[in-house]
């Protein structure tokens, strides 16, 4: 017991220069020991205002958890626990704007330690004690709000990640959706604050929403009423101004209609955003021809990752645009319908409806 209180008191080398910090009150000293007075039982942080004590009897610590496992009490003038925590807090902060500027690179606990003079252990440590988390971890959160800016200011999903130090990898893509909450696609187009206008018409499947931005078709969706439609876009957009608009948008359903007949129609412009992923399964259900259909395993081996057929069939289920992306062609490779986000018995209907237009 004795020889490890030892060890936590200064070599006597020191001490003189410690003595003499205390008797010029240098706080530039304060953090870096602290000196406790037998005769009170209280220890002082060296720029302490209250009168010097003996030297005989005073002590030095290295810090003040030392002094009181020594069973002397930290003083209420000089606060020296407050002192020392000021120090390792800055130290701390220097760590946090380091990680902020780095964020692109790969942290590694080894590389912060050269860096800050810290044994990767001890700086794990102390850092999480003062944080809560991890340096690992405080970087991904420092990336994902990078994300989330990102995506508030408009950028592509793909290029926030990326921009944010995340690569554009689908693991990167499906770890940043854990931690949004949604997908990042969501979140952007959540965060839109732009007009949307939309409209509601009749057509063979039921209800038909369709809404744009200034820049084309944000979103084409089914229900069984208008209050359904206008809820769920209400949801998905919700600081958009929505401003219904019927004359103004009738070309573009008319097109849609016609599309739903199994005619052809014009190309709608569309205002979506996709990950890199999803933008190749989307282009390439556009070329499956009205009237046809292809299984999941067929569009991941069309896109080049024959793998990753359940990855297809997220992208199909989460295709903001119905019919102008074609995502009902896609069925399984039994012959089911496989999931359709409008509904099977919608997936049904319109395949129907394209196989008669089809037939000579
Ligand atoms: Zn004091």
């Amino acid at each position: 017991m004795l020889a490890t209180l030892e060890e936590q008191v200064m070599p006597n080398s020191q001490e003189d220069g410690y003595w003499q910090a205390v008797l010029n009150r240098d706080a530039a000293h304060d953090g870096r020991f602290v000196f406790a007075v037998s005769s009170t039982g209280i220890y002082c942080r060296p720029s302490c205002p209250s009168r010097r004590p003996r030297r005989t009897n005073v002590t030095f610590y290295k810090a003040p958890d030392d002094a009181e496992k020594a069973g002397y009490r930290g003083c209420l003038r000089c606060r020296p626990r407050t002192a020392n925590s000021n120090e390792e807090a800055a130290k701390i902060r220097s760590i946090c704007r380091y990680i902020e500027q780095h964020l692109d690179e790969p942290l590694t606990l080894a590389s912060l330690g050269s860096v800050f003079h810290q044994s990767p252990f001890h700086l794990q440590r102390t850092f999480k004690a003062a944080v809560g988390v991890t340096p690992k971890q405080y970087a991904d959160s420092c990336r994902m709000n990078r994300v989330k800016t990102n995506l508030r200011a408009g950028q592509s999903v793909t290029h926030a990640l990326y921009d944010a130090g995340f690569g554009s990898s689908s693991r990167l893509y499906e770890r940043a959706t854990s931690r949004l909450g949604m997908t990042p696609d969501k979140y952007r187009r959540g965060a839109i604050a732009a007009t949307i206008r939309y409209t509601i018409t009749d057509s063979p499947l039921g209800k038909m929403l369709l809404a744009a931005t200034d820049k084309g078709v944000c979103s084409i969706a089914f229900s069984g009423s208008d209050e359904v439609l206008e809820l769920g876009l209400k949801r998905e957009f919700p600081f958009a101004q929505r401003r219904r608009e019927d004359a103004n948008l009738s070309l573009w359903t008319r097109s849609i209609l016609s599309q739903i007949q199994g005619r052809a129609g014009s190309a709608l412009p569309l205002d979506i955003q996709a990950t890199a992923f999803q933008k190749k399964v989307w282009d390439s259900l556009t070329t499956i021809p009205a009237g046809q259909t292809r299984s999941y395993e067929e569009v991941a081996q069309q896109i080049g990752a024959p793998a990753a057929t359940r990855a297809v069939a997220r992208a199909c289920a989460s295709n903001p645009v119905a019919v102008a992306i074609p995502c009902h062609r896609v069925v399984r490779k039994d012959g089911a319908l496989g999931g359709y986000r409008w509904g099977p018995e919608r997936k049904q209907a319109l395949l129907q409806l394209e196989k008669q237009a089809a037939k000579p």
